[in-house]
């Protein structure tokens, strides 16, 4: 990349790639972010019962979801809809890791909460609305565990790339980049994809990047054309909403795919993740030219 255009990303000179840094992988229990393996984290927006939860976990797993997601504090929009479960939420998602094998994706809101869902958590999420409060990313940061980090709806790249600093020089490397959509003048959907925001990170950072397509559409119909596009764009994963009875949950339900559209959507997109493993090979030819260019070097 033009050295030009990376002077935009200046203040966030740990997350760029370099010469020493070309990919960060994030381990989460057996899994590795950020490889070669594609990660699907698939689950409700929040967790609701116990058997919405084991229900969801069960049938996300055998589509091929590694983590499973559910937010036991809910950061909304307005402050009569439902806060979430607290920390019942968080035993439920612990008890589902514990009978599926799935780890768990959850968010951590406020900077005092962080010990407790550090406890039950594999992954804390740090939410759209967050981004940019760099205390909690600090407290997140010192817990150790790994942090997915959303985009702000209405943060830039760069700014992105500076919560992502924060979090990393607060001594913690294991940072997720994730897409969820940006505001604009657009009102069709909930938010506007931002699939080249995907396709430039990939080029300036070593972390890995995953797509949140239900966030970014809003709607459930818009979902698997989204994460087609979000892997197409070189995402490492997605993020993505799934319900037992979209139509009846307690948050994001609009934008929720049931178990049947989860797991044909999981289908569909095998040949979109097939492709990308393919990228290795391009990563080869880099390093052939890299090899070329060290011997005219030492020839010249
Ligand atoms: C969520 O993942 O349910 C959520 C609240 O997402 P965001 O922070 O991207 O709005
Ligand atoms: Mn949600």
């Amino acid at each position: 990349m033009r050295e030009s255009w990376l002077e935009r990303f200046a203040e966030a000179p740990d997350v760029l790639i370099d010469a020493r840094r070309q990919r960060t992988i994030v381990p989460v229990l057996d899994l590795a972010v950020g490889s070669d393996e594609f990660v699907t984290m698939a689950g409700p927006c929040s967790v609701e019962s116990e058997h919405q939860l084991m229900a969801t976990a069960h049938r996300v797993r055998s589509a091929g979801a590694r983590v499973l997601r559910g937010g036991a504090f809910k950061p909304r929009s307005s402050p009569y809809s439902f806060q979430g479960l607290g920390v019942e939420g968080l035993k439920l998602l612990a008890a589902a890791r514990d009978e599926t094998g799935v780890a768990i994706v959850t968010e951590v809101m406020s900077e005092c909460d962080v010990p407790l869902v550090a406890e039950y958590a594999d992954i804390l999420q740090i939410g759209s609305r967050s981004m940019e409060n760099y205390s909690l990313l600090e407290a997140a940061a010192r817990s150790g565990r790994p942090i997915l980090l959303k985009r702000g709806m209405m943060a830039t790249i760069a700014d992105l790339l500076c919560s992502a600093q924060v979090i990393v020089s607060s001594g913690n490397p294991n940072v997720i980049l994730c897409e969820r959509g940006i505001r604009t003048f657009e009102t069709a959907m909930r938010n506007t994809f931002d699939a080249a925001g995907i396709a430039l990170l990939k080029q300036v950072t070593h972390l890995p990047v995953i797509a949140d397509p239900s966030h970014a559409a809003g709607h459930r119909e818009l979902v698997p054309a989204l994460a087609r596009i979000g892997i197409a764009a070189g995402a490492d994963g997605l993020l993505v909403e799934v319900h037992p009875d979209p139509d009846n949950a307690w948050s994001d339900g609009e934008q929720s795919l049931d178990f049947d559209g989860f797991a044909a959507m999981m289908v569909d997109l095998k040949p979109w993740i097939a492709l990308r493993g393919a990228r290795p090979a391009e990563e080869k030819l880099e390093q052939l030219n890299a090899a070329a260019r060290r011997l005219a070097e030492a020839l010249a």
